[in-house]
């Protein structure tokens, strides 16, 4: 069987082919990307709109793409899978309704994806893919939540944040730091050459002794720090800074999923999510995990961000588990708000 699937939520263009054996792991056979980043970067952030009308300009030349690459016609495709929520409701129509009518144009069935399931589940495309169960730290841009995974669609909430996701942490930080959007990355590489111990910033909420989390006071400590440097801080003071900063939002991460593990006994961690790619935090995570006898899955770190692989195969894994109907002809509804878990 083979999946296509799309993904549309925010600024990224994903579009990938996910193949479905009888028995055994789905296998991704192609995929195509195109990010929006460099388009939204002028106005230091996403504008929905524009986002919207990429993704239409984008989506059809990326799935011939996809088609080309896997030397598959759109007529041997058997199931669409489009990201359904959470995420800009302009641009998931986009994915939504190409989905929707190429499937109603080949009669074939669709499923709708949540789009934090296919983070969660994208460690699975990955050469060394993890077993149920496991704890699964979900460090996006608009999330940061620990939870326990049973199986696919078997998720309990253990912690989140309240306010900032970590992702926004990194962007915000980076933004006060006058570096480019989304500056997660960029505020990770400056970090490279900074002293993490250079400034004293504050770890919101490490010791409630529950595994969930504030960012919202690191920012403002980031902020007040800024405004000390003055008006033209050296490389070096920024660098420190960054580091800080991201010494800061690692040790989060790291105390709360190792709360989270010891909670649930589990000793098994699956990150996931655009912070995920972050270096520090890996070798973080590696270290801790290796001293419990901890196992750590990550995804690929090009499957770190949003993608349309993660999408076909989170609907490539529920299919395998009889999750998701192969009845052709089912309307269309985007869920620009979602929890997953939800109904
Ligand atoms: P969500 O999935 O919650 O809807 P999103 O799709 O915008 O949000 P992702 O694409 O998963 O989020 O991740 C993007 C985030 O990851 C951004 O905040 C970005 O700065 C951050 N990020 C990416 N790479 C790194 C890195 N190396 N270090 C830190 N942060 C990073
Ligand atoms: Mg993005
Ligand atoms: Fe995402």
């Amino acid at each position: 069987m083979l999946v296509l699937g799309f993904e549309s939520s925010c600024d990224e263009t994903g579009v990938a082919l996910v193949e479905v054996p009888a028995a055994g792991a789905p296998q991704l056979r192609a995929q195509a990307l195109h990010s929006q980043i460099r388009m939204h970067q002028a106005y230091g952030g996403v504008v929905p709109e524009l986002a919207s009308r990429d993704h239409i300009r984008r989506v059809l030349p990326l799935t011939r793409e996809v088609l080309s690459q896997a030397q598959v016609a759109l007529s041997d495709i058997d199931v669409i899978a489009y990201t359904q929520g959470p995420g800009l409701a302009g641009a998931l129509l986009v994915g939504a309704g190409v989905a929707v009518a190429m499937a109603a144009a080949l009669d074939k069935p669709t499923v709708g994806v949540h789009h934090l399931e296919g983070h969660l589940l994208s460690p699975f495309l990955s050469v060394d893919p993890p077993e149920f169960p496991f704890v699964a730290l979900l460090v996006s841009g608009g999330h940061t939540q620990l939870m326990r995974v049973d199986d696919v669609g078997q998720y309990q909430m253990l912690g989140e944040t309240i306010d900032d996701a970590a992702g926004e942490a990194f962007d915000k930080s980076a933004k006060l730091l006058g570096l480019p959007y989304p500056g997660g990355p960029h505020l990770a590489q400056l970090a490279e050459q900074g002293d993490p111990t250079a400034f004293d910033l504050p770890r919101p909420m490490l010791k409630s002794g529950k595994p969930d989390f504030s960012f919202a006071g690191l920012k403002t400590a980031v902020l007040t720090q800024v405004k000390r440097l003055g008006e033209v801080p050296t490389e070096q003071q920024k660098a420190d800074l960054a580091a800080s900063t991201q010494a800061a939002i690692v040790e989060l991460l790291l105390r709360k999923s190792l709360l989270a593990l010891k909670e649930t006994g589990l000793k098994r961690l699956v990150v996931a999510g655009g912070v995920g790619a972050n270096r520090h935090l890996r070798e973080q995570l590696n270290a801790a995990c290796a001293k419990r006898q901890i196992r750590v899955h990550y995804p690929e770190l090009s499957l770190c961000t949003d993608n349309g692989a993660m999408i076909a195969m989170a609907a490539a894994m529920r299919l395998q588990r009889g999750m998701a109907s192969l009845r052709p002809g089912a309307g269309f509804e985007v869920r620009p708000r979602w929890t997953l878990g939800a109904a």
